[in-house]
């Protein structure tokens, strides 16, 4: 069973669900919030397993070009270039697809490999954490998303995605049997749970919606459900003892006060999320 958890934004407390239902579960906890994976700050697992990410971009061999530019209409990423009679790479640009290798009929073009981020793992009170972390500068985070997911380890998996619904988020829920969507009851809050409701539902995956800092009043975020029949899984309260241990880097799941709160959570999440 693998739970991605999303949020249509930032600073709505998905890290918070995704750490703390991971331990209430006993599901592994995989950060796929690549560009600013901050899980192991607060579940502080020793690291011990460190993978390379690394992707292919082609090299041009000049003395078999004949500066065709085959390659360059090949490539739907704009990487590559004519300058004069030199076929010039983009390397940011490129998705590593071999287009352009496909299309020169000449053996121009041999790939080589590159660092572009790595994956880290280690455990931490019984549970296993894995995370992706893409290296500073680079724009292209689904090669570190892919390799983190496409060998995720047996048991049950709390996939924590990157805040809003990008590609990168498109490619995490591809790995997803569920879904939780964090949010808050504010306007901002609303707005982007209606946008990450409309990508889940494109899955076809069952789904249910937990409200952060909820002041335990009818709000928009609760009218919305309603109309839209939306499963309410629970609610994390607005307490300033909750606001002071999470700016602490604390895990809410270790102090007996807030530990049932995840508990129920998580006992809603079975129920609600249909599994057996
Ligand atoms: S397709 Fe091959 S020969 Fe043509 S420009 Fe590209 S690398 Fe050179
Ligand atoms: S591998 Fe794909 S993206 Fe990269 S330069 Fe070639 S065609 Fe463009």
């Amino acid at each position: 069973m693998n739970i991605a958890i999303l949020s249509g934004k930032g600073g709505t407390g998905k890290t918070t669900v995704s750490t703390n239902l991971a331990l209430a579960l006993k599901f592994n906890y995989i950060d796929c919030d690549v560009e600013e994976p901050n899980g192991f700050l607060f579940l502080k697992p020793e690291i011990h397993i460190i993978e390379k990410v690394m992707v292919g971009y082609p090299i041009i061999d000049d003395d078999k070009c004949i500066a065709c530019g085959a390659c360059i209409e090949a490539c739907q990423f704009n990487a590559l270039a004519k300058v004069n009679d030199d076929i010039l790479l983009f390397q940011k640009l490129c998705h590593s697809c071999g287009a352009c290798r496909i299309a020169c009929g000449y053996d121009a073009i041999t790939y080589h490999k590159r660092e572009i981020g790595k994956l880290e793992s280690g455990k931490t009170s019984g549970i296993e954490c894995i995370r992706g972390i893409l290296n500073i500068g680079e724009p292209i985070a689904v090669p570190v998303i892919r390799q983190l997911l496409q060998n995720l380890p047996d048991g049950g998996n709390i996939i924590d995605c990157q805040p809003g619904t990008s590609c990168n988020v498109v490619n995490s829920l591809r790995y997803a049997d569920s879904a939780i969507l964090v949010t808050e009851p504010t306007k901002f809050g609303l707005h982007d749970l209606r946008l990450a409701v409309e990508l889940v539902r494109m899955f076809e995956i069952p789904f249910g919606v937990i409200i952060n800092k909820d002041d335990g009043r009818e709000n928009e975020v609760k009218e919305y459900c309603d109309k839209e029949n939306i499963c309410i899984l629970g609610v994390i309260p607005y307490r300033r003892d909750i606001a002071r241990e999470y700016s602490k880097g604390d895990i809410l799941y270790h102090n007996p006060e807030h530990k049932s709160i995840f508990d129920e959570l998580a006992s809603k999440a079975k129920e609600g999320l249909k599994w057996s």
